[in-house]
């Protein structure tokens, strides 16, 4: 009789509407209820199993919702409960290596509870409340303000993961004890400013529609080195930038998509997979344990998150994947760490806000996308800087990378246009290049980065002096070859100057010794910086010395049989950077032979 009474004053706390709110009709993932009191962006437990949802539109007596479970089943006249809280995610340690759903329910959790088939309405803690985390104080008692780290725990091996006070809350900070914690319990207290106690525990909500505040907002100076060598040589992207790898299927997103996840040099790796085809998450939760950090020979997924939102998944969850993804990012990001997001795809989620406006019967924008497309993608890249944070004095950064899946590989629709309005580099996939097994499928002449100039100096002092002047030359050589390409159409290669044949030879030696780069090939997975820019330099040379010897009368023909671009297109291959120098020191002493002969 007690414990009945207990339950329902329990039930009665959690129903702060007194008036009773129904449902009054369902479409798809949106349901409308009369009687809510309820704002804008509010959660709302729709139906008997209470379904997470999320306000998206008030109407009068009318609330519509985007529901991030299935409806199917849903009748009018359910109940429907508001939290009066907006959607929000946990943040604190054990956020590493786990794997979770667009609304942050841990995906192993849920398939343990509920079999593979995961049933609505579950409501399973995004971080595990039972383990203890050995607490570690580093900030002294006295004047503390938000975004100030008091402590960390070591939540993989050789990770601090900092334990900062909220960002709204200044005060003093009383001493703390170090010690095993849950992510509940209390670790510090802190006095505002007004005098209210504050208890700081590691585990701290944060409403995922807003950006978390930093000190200040950098202009990006270093690459994010990821390795691939397109990218890097040719189109690099900022710590802090933004870009976005668009293609049609098949042309190597979401492959290309992994590469970055793998191998970029961020501290933090916040993968969002949104709206694609099951069996290429179950790649990525299969693949990603297996490999190791190119680093440090640690698990891969002890600097990973991965946030799973299947095709088969309700379409609106997908927003709600691209909000807790680029959420749990910025989080890493205030404790001082370079953190990089990829979503795969970026279109999904755009599908969604169009399936979702139709059902609200707004005038669409085009091909039927909402009107506020445009913003709303603009307003998830512009989360991505490099910064101050409020805490500490480091700066750090969050970079995000979307895919764009144009119907057709037309980048002149919707969702790519959007994109490439705030994206500053532009990794651009295309079919044709993808048909003939050229990987990356980047298309050299399409792609643009608008970080070139700033990340200069950069690679003049990291890399080589020279860097750039040689990378110049590589763009430039490819843009010659694509204007003898068309001559070569009309007249044949025979009838090209030996200089021009020459160019084509080492343009060709550029693609596919430079630019294609095979994901699978354990050797070529990952090329460091060092290695790109001995490659660079190996064919500049090349490229340099022919020429010379061209100009002195030697013939195309006898510089292509020394077969020194076989050679330089081997290097890719070799075990040692240091093989450079031999054929380095080959190509100037074979080349100038031929022009001593003269
Ligand atoms: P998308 O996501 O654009 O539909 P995928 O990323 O699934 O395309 O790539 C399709 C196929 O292209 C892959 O299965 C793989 O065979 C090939 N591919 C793409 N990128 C690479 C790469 N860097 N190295 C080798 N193969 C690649
Ligand atoms: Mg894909």
């Amino acid at each position: 009789m007690k414990k009945r009474r207990a339950a329902k004053i329990r039930a009665g706390e959690t129903m702060p509407v007194a008036k009773k709110a129904t449902l009054y009709r369902i479409a798809g993932p949106v349901a409308v209820a009369k009687g809510l009191d309820a704002k804008m962006y509010d959660v709302v437990l729709v139906g008997k199993e209470q379904l997470l949802g999320e306000v998206i539109q008030i109407a009068g007596d009318k609330t519509i919702i985007q529901v991030y479970e299935d409806t199917s089943g849903l009748k009018p006249g359910e109940p429907t409960v508001n939290t009066g809280k907006p959607l929000t995610v946990d943040l604190g340690p054990g956020l590493l290596k786990s794997i979770y759903d667009g609304v942050q329910r841990p995906l192993p959790d849920l398939i343990k509870a509920m079999g593979s088939f995961i049933l609505r309405g579950a409501h399973v803690p995004a971080l595990d409340e039972k383990r203890k985390w050995q607490f570690v104080p580093t900030a002294k008692p006295g004047p503390i303000g938000g975004g100030q780290i008091i402590g960390y725990v070591e939540e993989v091996p050789g990770f601090k993961h900092h334990i900062m006070v909220p960002p709204d809350v200044y005060g003093q900070l009383s001493p703390m004890k170090p010690g095993a914690y849950t992510v509940s319990e209390t670790v510090a207290t802190v006095t505002t400013n007004d005098k209210r106690l504050v208890n700081v525990t590691m585990k701290q909500p944060w409403p995922v529609r807003v950006p978390r505040p930093v000190k200040e907002k950098l202009a990006p100076d270093k690459p994010l080195i990821t390795g691939q060598r397109v990218m890097d040589v040719l189109f690099p992207i900022a710590k802090g930038g933004t870009a976005i790898i668009s293609g049609p299927f098949g042309a190597g997103k979401t492959v290309n998509q992994h590469q970055l996840a793998k191998w970029s040099d961020a501290d933090i790796i916040i993968y969002v997979g949104c709206g694609e085809r099951g069996n290429e998450m179950t790649e990525v939760l299969t693949e990603f344990p297996e490999l190791k950090d190119p680093r440090n020979g640690a698990p891969l997924m002890n600097r990973t998150v991965l946030i799973a939102n299947t095709s088969n998944m309700p379409v609106a969850a997908r927003e709600a994947s691209i909000y807790t993804g680029v959420t749990i990012a910025e989080y890493f990001r205030d404790m001082g760490y370079d953190v990089a997001l990829m979503a795969d795809s970026t279109s999904r989620w755009a599908e969604a806000l169009r399936e979702i406006s139709s059902r609200l019967e707004e005038m669409p924008g085009e091909e039927g996308f909402p009107a506020y497309l445009a913003s709303r993608i603009a307003a998830f890249y512009e989360r991505a800087a490099l910064v101050k944070p409020l805490g500490t004095d480091k700066q750090s950064s969050l970079s995000i990378i979307g895919a764009v899946s144009p119907p057709g590989g037309d980048f002149f629709e919707p969702v790519t246009q959007s994109s490439l309005r705030v994206a500053k580099a532009f990794w651009a996939l295309d079919a044709r290049i993808a048909q003939r097994r050229h990987f990356p499928s980047v298309n050299w002449l399409e792609a643009y980065t608008l970080y070139s100039r700033t990340l200069e100096p950069w690679y003049r002092k990291n890399v080589a002096e020279d860097w750039n002047e040689r990378v110049g030359r590589i763009s430039a050589l490819l843009q010659e070859e694509a204007q003898l390409l068309e001559i070569v159409q009309l007249v044949g290669s025979d009838a090209l100057p030996e200089q021009q044949q020459f160019t084509l030879q080492v343009a060709r030696l550029i693609r596919e010794g430079l630019l294609q780069q095979s994901a699978y090939d354990p050797l070529e997975s990952y090329c460091s910086l060092q290695r790109s820019y001995r490659i660079i330099k190996l064919m500049t040379l090349y490229h340099e010395e022919g020429s010379k010897a061209i100009s002195a009368g030697v013939k195309f023909g006898q510089i292509a049989a020394l077969k020194l671009s076989d050679r330089i297109f081997q290097y890719k291959f070799s075990k040692e950077d240091s093989e450079a120098d031999v054929i380095e020191k080959d190509i100037k002493e074979r080349i100038s032979a031929l022009e001593v002969a003269q």
